[in-house]
């Protein structure tokens, strides 16, 4: 019922009007964006327009949704999906694209109404209900979700500390200077960091009180924020014969080892002929793009699913940008572009002479020019130098 299941779904039905196509999901509500819930945090947005499908529209386009009903087990030699409400359903062609769960953080007192996740429509009521009763705030994590907390308390007036595990935020994706940008912009908001140290307990007996941490210091809060990354659900694949690794395996087509099988959006541990590796890009224009790959496949098609990655927030006005394969391995280098001191500053990630993955920050000008490099995977002739001064156009490589 996410957006790759949804698009994929809808692909199909453009193409062909006649074959009956169910969506299942544990979820009670139709499509929303998750995109936008910090934005309903920060009272940018109203709960109603979160929701992408009126409730009419699936039946409109002869779509049967089903809410609120978790698929249990995937048989794929007999072809059916069994419900946690004993339904079986039987299908032709199946397509998985169950996304992820957050992880929790399991210490003493984190049962407590008071420390609160992201990741769905009603957590983010839930978070939008505390936030009117609270003063202070914690985030524990410094990944993309921890950030669209610390930001949405921060716009809600809430004295609020960040509490990370790393030296800086997103050191692993964006580098260490660009961690310590991020972190300066965090703190030119009032926003009070805390580094390399973990929560212990959570303190409180009727309610949050504060948070313990490593060494032994508490921080008071009366709603702590977690976002300590994601898991696949991936349990009722046990048994389904699929190649299950960090995601459900597929080829370039989307399809996973059983025939007749695809997986899509942050399931998906798809090959990436591009980067020439596996891997999951957990984000929403990704999740699209694969669902109508995916579709258009299940119906007979041999697409290829190429698109480069591309995920953009804004951290307070300021623009974060990530492409095509921003983590790298191994085998890629790394090229810092721009300087901590010009407050703009690009990693680029090179394999074998070609851009595989970058992440930006207030570069929003050398977005597109970057795609198209990685995309078309341009040979990369000019020197290193060149590339790591900002006076140097990017779009001069396109030839
Ligand atoms: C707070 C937040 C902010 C984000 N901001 C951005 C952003 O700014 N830009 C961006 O690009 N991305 C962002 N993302 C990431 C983006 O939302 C995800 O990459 C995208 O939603 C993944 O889509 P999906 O369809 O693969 O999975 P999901 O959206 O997770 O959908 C999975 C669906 O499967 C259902 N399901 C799961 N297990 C089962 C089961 N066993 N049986 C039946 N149904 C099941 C779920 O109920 C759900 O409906 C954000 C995510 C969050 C949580």
């Amino acid at each position: 019922g996410g957006i790759a299941g949804t698009t994929a779904a809808e692909t199909i039905r453009s193409q062909d009007s006649a074959s009956s196509i169910v969506i299942l999901t544990e979820e009670s509500n139709r499509l929303y964006s998750r995109v936008l819930l910090p934005h309903y945090l920060r009272n940018e947005n109203t709960l109603e327009s979160l929701f992408l499908r009126t409730e009419g529209s699936y039946q409109e386009k002869n779509i049967q949704l089903i809410t609120g009903e978790r698929a249990i087990k995937i048989d794929t030699a007999t072809k059916q999906v069994t419900t946690d409400k004993s339904s079986i359903f039987k299908y032709q062609k199946l397509l998985l694209a169950t996304g992820g769960k957050v992880n929790r953080l399991v210490v003493p007192g984190s049962d407590l109404n008071e420390v609160v996740y992201l990741r769905t429509f009603e957590d983010a009521k839930k978070i939008r209900e505390l936030i009117s009763k609270s003063r202070q705030a914690a985030v524990l994590g410094g990944g993309f979700i921890g950030i669209d907390l610390v930001q949405s308390f921060v716009k809600n007036g809430l004295a609020t500390t960040a509490i990370i595990r790393e030296k800086a935020f997103w050191e692993s994706v964006v580098g260490e200077n660009s961690g310590k940008l991020l972190s300066q912009i965090l703190e030119n908001h009032g926003v009070k960091i805390l580094t390399e140290t973990v929560a212990e307990e959570f303190v409180g007996q009727e309610r949050l009180e504060g948070i313990r941490l490593t060494g032994g210091t508490t921080v008071k809060a009366d709603i702590a924020g977690v976002g300590i990354g994601i898991h696949l659900d991936i349990d009722y694949l046990k048994d389904s014969g699929l190649t299950v690794k960090k995601g459900v395996v597929t080829n370039e087509y989307l399809e996973t080892t059983v025939p007749g099988v695809w997986a899509a959006g942050d399931l998906a541990e798809f090959y990436d002929p591009i980067v020439k590796k596996y891997h999951s890009l957990g984000n929403w224009t990704n999740s699209s793009s694969q669902g109508r790959i995916a579709a258009l496949n299940m119906i007979g098609g041999k697409n290829i699913f190429t698109t480069a990655g591309m995920y953009s927030i804004n951290i307070f006005d300021i623009n974060f940008s990530f492409l095509g394969d921003p983590l790298g391995d191994e085998n890629t280098e790394s090229i810092e572009r721009g300087s901590f001191a010009e407050n703009k500053l690009a990693r680029l990630l090179l394999k074998a002479d070609t851009i595989t993955g970058a992440s930006l920050i207030n570069l929003p000008a050398d977005r597109n020019t970057l795609n198209s490099l990685i995309k078309s995977q341009t040979k990369i002739t000019v020197s290193k130098e060149k590339l790591k001064d900002l006076s140097f156009d990017l779009h001069s490589l396109l030839a």
